[in-house]
Parts: structure tokens; C-alpha cells; sequence
């Protein structure tokens, strides 16, 4: 008998709805599915797929409103957020598209060889709740474009939106080209040790090493977007009110629940306090409240076990000698009110592990080099920033992260790659460059 899977809102507890978990033997049935149907969608010209593609994007316009509400209603992101995911998602699943299809097109060498890019086969898409569609949404388009079928398995966490989103795309597609399978981890084991060519994956490091080493038997083609753990570094003669601006809306966008979200903050010792009291002041302007509440811009915790974690990091930080400037160790359910920390150190949790909550967590320093050791000792090497004038330029130079922001964000203009370094990920999507690992290199000389 099939499981199924219950997806609730994390602001109150409700039920919003459910879906039938594949089972080991489901998942079997449809990668042959997807096979078959990747055989004809392969045939079809790039730009007759690129079309078929840009089209089934536009339909989903209709429905921007409806998406945007079930997803913030299922994730727990205020509105505006929901909104900006869903219709950015509709968009970029158009740009990638035509963006896939000039990276993809085969390349003259020298001679008569030429560089063809070939599909791979059947794409296992596996993806996180914290951006349920834009995350799935990244990599689906890609394979799609390279002539791969793809299967998806969203997160439990969020089937609901994935099903609305995705499902809904899949009616303007090819049978078969791209298909939806629900469950937890064990569906996704079934799918990754399935007969499918590639997993593109965004979710947490350890999930990301399960993946590989049941990819390694046959050697599948990986994209693995996984954790981060960004620092930030506030240089003496950093603009201030920047600075402590970033600093805030970092660490609290998406409620913390972001792989580039800011987790650790070095700032010069000349200029803490200063630093330290604008952050709380903005900080304390930040309302909790669920997706429909106006001028809330911090949602829920998506999970009480996610809760108690960043929780439990509140707390070993506390017995550890930090300062709660604002917040502290008793929360409410479901949510994390604003929280500013500082004096961590590198023996807190909350300097070393992933917290994915909205924590702003800082410390001094008075040594520059000090704070670069600091901030390269992650074993995660997603985004890194750095605010400040003179000599801003090398201390980003020395940061060990795929992408690295000074004096704004890391992530770059729109045709950058989203790549980390380290433990980060493998592989990387976005850009042209990105767009290419969904497809299989092939020489020919005629
Ligand atoms: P997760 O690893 O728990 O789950 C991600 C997906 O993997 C889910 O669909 C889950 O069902 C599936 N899964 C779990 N175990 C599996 C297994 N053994 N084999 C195959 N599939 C399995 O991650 P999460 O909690 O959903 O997401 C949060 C994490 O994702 C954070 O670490 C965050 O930093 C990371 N993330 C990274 C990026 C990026 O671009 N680098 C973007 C968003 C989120």
C-alpha cells in the first residue's frame, strides 16, 4: 500500500492537503516512462524544445496569483516573498531556456571537430523546501533543454506547491518528459539508485553525500547545491549604516532559511559597538507572523525539528559566553523572533553548523588576517562579503567561496553562475557555463 505524505502550514499547524508517496517499485515504472518519452523529446530540434518549453512557462502566468498563495501558505514566506519566488520562477524558466538553448548549440573547433552537447537521458531532480519551486525550477530547465527527461522529487516538506507548479507545467509538455514523484528520503534513494543518468540536487551536505555514494556504483552525472555557512566581514571604514542594513536583511531574509544566508559577522573592534547598536536597532523593526499578516517580513520556522535546532545552537552559544543583544533562548513555537548575538566564538555551534534561522551572530576582531582565518574555517564555501573601502578588494580576493560579494550580496549579475566552493556543492548551475553540465560532452571529427 502506498504511503502519503501530509503537507501542513508551519505558521499554525493546519492541514493543507496531502499526496501519495512512490513507492521503490513506482519509481521503477516511471523512470521506464521517462526513458521512452526521452527518446522522442531528444529527436525534437533545441529550439523546437526551447518553444514547447518558453510556452509552457507562459501558461503558468494565469496562475501567478494562486501559486504565490499556496506557496506561501505551505512554506510559511510572507506574500511579497511567495510572490517574488513564483512569478520570478516563471520568468526565469523562460530566460534559462533561451539562455540553455545558446549554450547548448554545438561549437566548431579547429579542423573539422566539432563539440556537440548531448543529452545525458533521464535528469533525477531533488530538491529543498526553503525555495520550493525556484530550486527545482534552476535545474529542471536546463536538463529539459539539453533533451533529458526529468524526474522530480520534490521535498516532503512542500509537496503541495511543487505539485501546483510543476504539475501544471508538465500538462504543456511532451508526455512523460517531465514527471513528479513525491516522498521523502526514501523515495528519493529509490530514484537516485534508479537507472537515471544525472542527479542535480540542492539540499543539505549530508543528503548531497548519501547521493554520491550511491551515485558512485555507475559513476551518474552529479550537480550538488548543498550548504553554506556565509561570513561576512565589516572593515573599519566600512560605511556604516550599509553595512549594518546588510547585515540584518542577510541574515533574516527567508526567516535565515537560506543557503546564502549571512551566519557569522567579523567586524573591526574600532567601530563594534557602533555596528553592533544600528544592527539591533534595525533588527528590532523585523515583525514574526505568518504569510497573510501584513508588514510581517519573518515567517515561520518550517519544522519544529529545525526549530529545536537553531534553539539548541541558541543556547550553546549562551552557555558559551555570548551576548544576547536581542532575542534569546526562549522562543516561541514555531517561530524565532529576531535575534542578535554577539561575542561568538569558534567553539559555538553557531559559528561552525549550518543555523538557517533568523540570527544575526557577531564578533570582534582586531587582527584582519584574524577574521579571514575565521572566516575560511567553514568546511562550507557557498557566498562570503565583505563591506569596506580600502583593501576590501583583497581581503575578497583571499575568501574561499564560490562567490563573494563586496559591498553587496554574492550573487552577481543575472548571467553568473550559482556556484560554492568546498563542501558547498559539486558542480554548479546557471549561466552558460552551468547550463552545459546537463549535457554530455561529445567530440566529433568528420
Ligand atoms: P535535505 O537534504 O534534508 O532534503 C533535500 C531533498 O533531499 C528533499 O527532497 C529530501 O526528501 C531529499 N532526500 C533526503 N534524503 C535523501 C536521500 N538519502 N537520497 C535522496 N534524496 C534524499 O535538505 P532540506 O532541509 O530540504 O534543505 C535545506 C538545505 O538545503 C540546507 O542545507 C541549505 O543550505 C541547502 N540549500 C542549498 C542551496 C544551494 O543552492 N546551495 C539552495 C537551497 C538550499
Amino acid at each position: 500500500m502506498s504511503k502519503s505524505i501530509q503537507s501542513f502550514n508551519p505558521s499554525n499547524g493546519e492541514l493543507l492537503g496531502e499526496v501519495n508517496s512512490a513507492s521503490r517499485d513506482e519509481v521503477v515504472q516511471t523512470i521506464r516512462q521517462s526513458k521512452s518519452a526521452q527518446k522522442v523529446w531528444k529527436k525534437l530540434p533545441i529550439n523546437e524544445r526551447v518553444r514547447t518549453i518558453i510556452r509552457a512557462y507562459q501558461h503558468l502566468d494565469q496562475y501567478a496569483d494562486s501559486l504565490s498563495e499556496l506557496l506561501a501558505r505551505e512554506m510559511g514566506k510572507d506574500i511579497r516573498r511567495a510572490t517574488g519566488e513564483a512569478t520570478g520562477a516563471i520568468y526565469m524558466g523562460q530566460h534559462y531556456a533561451e539562455e540553455a538553448h545558446r549554450a547548448l548549440n554545438t561549437r566548431k573547433l579547429s579542423g573539422s571537430t566539432e563539440l556537440q552537447y548531448r543529452p545525458l537521458g533521464v535528469v533525477g531532480v531533488i530538491s529543498p523546501w526553503n525555495y520550493p519551486v525556484m530550486m527545482a525550477n534552476n535545474l529542471i530547465v536546463p536538463a529539459l533543454v539539453a533533451g533529458n527527461s526529468v524526474i522530480l522529487k520534490p521535498s516532503e516538506e512542500t509537496p503541495l506547491i511543487a505539485e501546483a507548479f510543476f504539475g501544471e507545467l508538465q500538462k504543456h509538455l511532451p508526455e512523460g518528459v517531465l514527471t513528479i514523484l513525491h516522498g521523502d528520503r526514501e523515495t528519493g534513494e529509490a530514484l537516485v539508485e534508479g537507472d537515471i543518468q544525472m542527479i542535480a540536487f540542492t539540499g543539505s551536505k549530508a543528503t548531497g553525500q548519501d547521493i554520491m555514494r550511491r551515485a558512485a556504483s555507475k559513476v551518474k552525472r552529479l550537480v550538488m547545491e548543498l550548504g553554506g555557512k556565509d561570513p561576512m566581514i565589516v572593515m573599519r571604514d566600512a560605511n556604516l549604516e550599509q553595512a549594518a542594513r546588510f547585515a540584518v536583511a542577510g541574515s533574516f531574509e527567508n526567516s535565515g532559511q537560506m543557503c546564502t544566508s549571512i551566519e557569522r559577522i567579523y567586524v573591526d573592534d574600532r567601530i563594534a559597538e557602533k555596528f553592533e547598536q544600528r544592527v539591533t536597532e534595525i533588527a528590532n523593526m523585523y515583525q514574526i507572523g505568518p504569510w497573510d499578516m501584513p508588514n510581517v517580513n519573518i515567517g515561520p520556522i518550517i519544522n519544529a525539528t529545525q526549530h529545536g535546532k537553531i534553539v539548541e545552537q541558541l543556547k550553546d552559544a549562551q552557555q558559551k559566553g555570548a551576548t544576547f543583544l536581542l532575542g534569546g533562548i526562549e522562543q516561541p513555537d514555531r517561530y524565532i523572533r529576531p535575534t542578535v548575538i554577539t561575542g561568538m566564538t569558534p567553539e559555538m555551534k553557531l559559528e561552525t553548523e549550518e543555523t538557517f534561522g533568523p540570527v544575526v551572530a557577531i564578533t570582534r576582531y582586531s587582527n584582519i588576517d584574524d577574521a579571514i582565518e575565521r572566516a575560511n574555517a567553514s568546511e562550507y564555501g557557498l557566498g562570503a562579503v565583505v563591506f569596506g573601502n580600502q583593501g576590501a578588494n583583497e581581503v575578497a580576493d583571499e575568501l574561499d567561496a564560490g562567490m563573494v560579494g563586496i559591498n553587496q550580496g554574492q550573487g552577481g549579475s543575472g548571467d553568473a553562475p550559482w556556484v560554492g566552493a568546498k563542501q558547498s556543492g559539486l558542480g554548479y548551475h546557471g549561466s552558460v557555463d552551468g547550463h552545459r553540465q546537463f549535457a554530455q560532452v561529445k567530440v566529433v571529427s568528420k
